[in-house]
């Protein structure tokens, strides 16, 4: 009996020993091969809650996923591509402080400047740099005192993950000079060159799988991928989803608001150190996954603004157009509201708006509107003032509203108005460009005394150029007049359900030839 069980048990033994030397000679064998190096990538991120009423977005949600994935993926790194701290409701009063807090809390590993980093100055940067716990990475963005990144910035770092090394630089929009407000001793050097520069600094220190951390346009992050050898580009910028190959680099975006979060692996050779192969899939961050618990003493800290931003102050049945390129070349259905509400809280015959204070930047509802939405319009508290002023001089003005609008591709004077038609044709000279001018459905009287509802940067101040109504008699004192959001607020909350159209209260004679409407 002895002797007939051991027999097959001797040999079920060697079976076993057989299948765990095989079983562990292939799971040596594969990450021997390749090491796989995730990276999680978001950009352009202005809130940290979630958006669109809750349903998409949120980096609490963000780091549940990151949670996941490094569960199976350990070695992730977390990419910010650019764009946080500017503009939002938030950083109104925070300037981008809240955005720095989030991303503490999300363990994000590496950002790299956007444009709108530098939207507040330079000095506010830098400190928003001392808070943070992550790195940030700009190859390209020098400060001239020192030739050195701005800030404590590095323009690379290496990592090294089971014996291959991770090369990442960072890259920032040129045009970031004159969109935003870097000061006079930042400057920011041409994309594709620098990224030479990097990759071969970095294949000399023995690196041969290279990230570009990106805030370019598309064509330039194509030309980048073109002209130096970068394995993969994660960027941002366009809040478009958007993947494309140049140069043998695939290339990502991911929209904004961290409503998606970009799951890029790259299966490195051990042997070589390069990159072998590619996987990525992009995905949805939605109410569905739960908010990590480490978020709570952030909501704690900006719960109470949070929740006074999402109250719903009323809806609109039509898309309110608040891009801001719009706004400053032609009359838009959110500037003849304001304007309206201007008139309709001071009772003015005529109510000025100059495009370029009407913010947000972007196509609102339809649907409910929060107080997010009516500050993200105007988010400035200026107060709203009453003027009284002749008809010469309210000509005066309109036409200093029109007189940059064939020049300038987006004049902030532009004028947005209520209570006045008229046509202009841009191709006249400055100052004489308005050919036809109606106040409350008749010619406009240049004797005649009117008033005017503007706010107090415009009609006190003389903002955006408009110095001409300081001569006009201030009916209002300046700290009687309410704040415009809160004019607008009202307004909407006294119709409940809004549905502003543009209805040729400013026509323009001649063809405008410039078409750029989507610059971000
Ligand atoms: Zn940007």
């Amino acid at each position: 009996m002895r002797a007939n069980t051991a027999q097959p048990r001797r040999l079920a033994l060697i079976l076993v020993l057989i299948l765990i030397s095989q079983f562990s000679l292939s799971a040596q064998q594969k990450p021997d091969c390749t090491v796989r190096v995730t990276l999680l990538q978001v950009n352009d991120v202005y809130q940290f809650a979630p958006v669109d009423l809750g349903a998409r977005g949120g980096i609490a949600r963000v780091l549940t996923l990151k949670q996941e994935i490094e569960n199976h993926s350990p070695n992730t790194l977390f990419l910010l591509a650019g764009d946080t701290i500017s503009p939002s409701v938030e950083s109104i009063t925070y300037k981008g402080s809240q955005m720095i807090d989030a991303w503490n809390a999300s363990g994000l590993d590496y950002a790299t400047f956007g444009n709108h980093e530098f939207d507040f100055g330079p000095d506010v940067l830098r400190q928003r740099m001392k808070e943070s716990r992550f790195k940030w990475v700009a190859a390209n963005v020098i400060d001239k005192k020192t030739g050195k990144p701005f800030g404590d910035a590095q323009a690379y770092v290496v990592r090294e993950f089971d014996g291959v090394k991770v090369g990442i630089f960072g890259l920032t929009l040129e045009e970031t000079k004159t969109t935003s407000r870097p000061g006079a001793d930042v400057e920011f050097l041409n994309p594709c060159e620098t990224a030479k520069k990097m990759v071969s600094e970095l294949h000399a220190r023995g690196v041969k799988t290279v990230v570009a951390l990106t805030h370019l346009s598309m064509s330039e992050d194509k030309e980048v991928a073109r002209c130096a050898d970068v394995d993969v580009i994660i960027g941002g910028h366009e809040h478009t989803l958007l993947e494309s190959v140049s140069g043998g680099a695939p290339i990502f975006k991911m929209t904004a608001d961290a409503r998606e979060l970009g799951q890029i692996d790259l299966n490195i050779s051990r042997d070589t150190g390069a990159v072998e192969s590619i996987d990525s899939k992009v995905i949805p961050v939605t109410s569905k996954t739960k908010e990590d618990a480490r978020f709570k003493s952030l909501y704690r800290k900006y719960g109470a603004l949070l929740k006074e931003l999402s109250q719903v102050v009323g809806r609109s049945s039509v898309e309110l157009d608040a891009r801001s390129a719009v706004g400053r070349k032609q009359e838009t259905n959110v500037g003849n509201f304001v304007a309206d509400s201007f008139r309709a809280a001071t009772g003015a015959d005529v109510g000025l708006m100059n495009g370029g204070s009407i913010r947000a930047d972007e196509i609102i509802g339809p649907g409910p509107l929060t107080k997010r939405d009516v500050l993200s319009i105007l988010p400035f508290k200026n107060r709203v003032v009453k003027l009284e002023l002749t008809g010469a001089l309210l000509r005066s003005a309109l036409e200093h509203g029109v007189a940059r609008s064939a020049e300038d591709k987006e004049p902030g004077r532009f004028p947005q108005v209520s209570g006045v038609r008229f046509a202009f044709d841009a191709r006249r000279p400055p100052g004489s460009r308005i050919v036809e001018l109606t106040v409350n459905g008749k010619p406009l009287d240049e004797k005649k005394k009117y008033t005017l509802a503007t706010t107090e940067y415009v009609g006190i101040d003389g903002g955006d150029g408009y110095a001409m109504l300081k001569e006009a008699r201030l009916l209002t004192p300046r700290e009687q007049g309410q704040f415009d959001s809160d004019v607008l607020q009202a307004a909407i909350a006294v119709k409940k359900v809004i549905a502003p159209k543009v209805e040729g209260r400013i026509k323009r004679l001649d063809k405008d030839q410039r078409q750029n409407l989507d610059c971000r």
